[in-house]
């Protein structure tokens, strides 16, 4: 990380503690007047995000590809269809958003009112991770500056052309004491971590996300934190499975693994296990070619991002594959190139690494069920997941699986789109995650609900709660 740390084009901050304390200390003097921002201004603001996304169209795409090979109509797709889409919502619903809810008085109180104030948390941080660098960046940004925020961005140091294009935009779109972004790794991100933030928005792995969490605690910062985990996607007897096999296959190798709601493996019943995988590995082949060759170079499928990630990948598919499982399809690795064929798994045996870690990458294990009860005795014994696929045409069994499992977000009968609607939260529970993101559920998260009860004066002194009590207790 040191010569990223070094080759990070923003030298006026990568890790100087002392210049990140300054920068703070800067947003926070001049917070004042980024609080009491209208709702035009803050429009205004997230507008310019727009343009300036609309401008870098091309630029976005070419930082992606230069990242990990992400296919420009997939970058249109997930990150500035994404953003955009995001910056509409905000602009559109902001005056709700920010508008003071009336609340009811009970009796007791009466003669007073009572509102709910949506206020700015004050300076935030936003520290994001790389396989969605635009999307998982500047979507946290909009709803940061929607609710009246100064804030400092951190995005991921694996994907360096892509923090570059975005602090190139915010540099020439913001004053640095309204919004900054700071690129670097470790270091940089623990020496903000360091500050005294009134919210932390962190999207990454849960060991990242405890560390995170720990350093909040310090300055009792409050937190978002968006993390991962193994997203299970059941397949029952009753499901289409053509159906299932073909958006199991679009959800788990776009990004090509890289999605922190992708299916992570798939629980298949027994009666539709062999059905499934014949229809998976067509699938795979009709998106990305029938050969390896064909997979290798089609212009639709990513790599790894780094040589650690394709270390890590290709270490839980060689350990599963000498422990016993079969590949049914793909299998194919090249350091060199960073690539890793769509593969998928079966018979997998239970103790093996890669039915414990995140897998993150384009590998699906298939493992099957007999009943639905030892399904979700499967799903259970694990942290929540942050997402839970389901694929089935029974009523009973979609109750069974929504009652007694727990998961960040659930699709039936079909696998990411909870992400793409912006009237739901979107969120983890537990070790996937804390609180929401999203639309109003983000702005939220950036604002402090703050309580206010107005007595106007004129209105009748409430004597009875103050001593001597003897009146109180007649009344109660
Ligand atoms: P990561 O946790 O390694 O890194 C995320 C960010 O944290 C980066 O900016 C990085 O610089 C910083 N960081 C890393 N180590 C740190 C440390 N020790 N101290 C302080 N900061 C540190 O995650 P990643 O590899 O970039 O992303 C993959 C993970 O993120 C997966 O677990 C995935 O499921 C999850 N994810 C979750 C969501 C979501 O919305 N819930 C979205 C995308 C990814």
């Amino acid at each position: 990380s040191a010569s990223l740390e070094r080759s990070g084009t923003n030298q006026s901050f990568s890790a100087d503690p002392k210049r990140l304390k300054n920068l703070f200390q800067r947003q926070k003097e001049h917070h004042l007047t980024v609080r009491q921002s209208t709702a035009a201004e803050r429009k205004a603001k997230i507008q310019r995000i727009r343009d300036g996304i609309r401008a870098r169209r091309q630029d976005i795409r070419d930082a992606l590809y230069a990242d990990f090979q992400k296919a420009p109509e997939e970058a249109d797709l997930t990150e500035v269809k994404a953003v955009m889409d995001e910056a509409s919502f905000a602009i559109k619903h902001i005056d709700s958003w920010m508008a003071s809810e009336s609340a009811s008085t009970p009796p007791l109180l009466m003669g007073t009112s009572s509102e709910i104030r949506y206020e700015p948390k004050g300076v935030v941080l936003i520290i994001s991770p790389w396989n969605y660098p635009f999307n998982l960046t500047l979507g946290p940004l909009i709803a940061a500056i929607a609710a009246g925020n100064s804030v400092i961005v951190k995005p991921s140091e694996y994907t360096p052309h892509s923090s570059r294009v975005m602090r190139e935009m915010i540099e020439e779109l913001f004053d640095e004491r309204e919004v900054a972004l700071v690129e670097g790794a470790v270091e940089t991100s623990q020496a903000l971590l360091d500050l005294p933030f009134d919210h932390i928005y962190f999207t990454g792995s849960p060991e990242v996300g405890k560390i995170v969490m720990r350093a909040a605690a310090e300055h009792l910062s409050s937190v978002t934190l968006e993390l991962g985990g193994k997203s299970p996607a059941i397949v029952d007897a009753t499901a289409d499975v053509d159906d299932a096999a073909a958006k199991i296959a679009w959800g788990k190798f776009t990004n090509t693994g890289q999605t922190c709601i992708a299916p992570d493996y798939a629980l298949v019943h027994e009666s539709r296990h062999d059905a499934f995988l014949k229809r998976i590995t067509h699938y795979i082949s009709e998106y990305y070619g029938q050969t390896d060759e064909q997979r290798r170079t089609t212009p639709d499928y990513a790599r790894l991002v780094n040589e650690k990630h394709f270390s890590r990948v290709q270490s839980l598919l060689t350990d599963a594959v000498q422990s016993g499982a079969t590949v049914i399809t793909g299998g194919q690795t090249d350091a060199d190139a960073q690539y890793i064929a769509p593969t998928v798994l079966s018979d997998i045996p239970s103790e093996s690494r890669i039915m414990d870690e995140e897998i993150f990458g384009p590998i699906l294990p298939v493992v099957p069920f007999s009943d639905l009860n030892s399904a979700i005795d499967r799903i259970n014994e694990k942290p929540n997941p942050l997402a839970l696929y389901l694929f089935t045409r029974d009523e009973a069994a979609e109750h069974s699986i929504l009652s007694r499992t727990h998961a960040g977000g659930t699709c039936i009968n079909e696998v990411l789109l909870h992400y793409m609607n912006p009237h739901i939260p979107f969120g983890g529970n537990g070790h996937s995650g804390i609180g929401m993101g999203h639309g109003k559920y983000a702005f939220r998260e950036f604002s402090h609900a703050r309580s206010v009860l107005r007595r106007s004066y004129g209105s009748k002194l409430m004597r009875y709660i103050y001593p001597p009590y003897g009146s109180l207790s007649r009344r109660m």
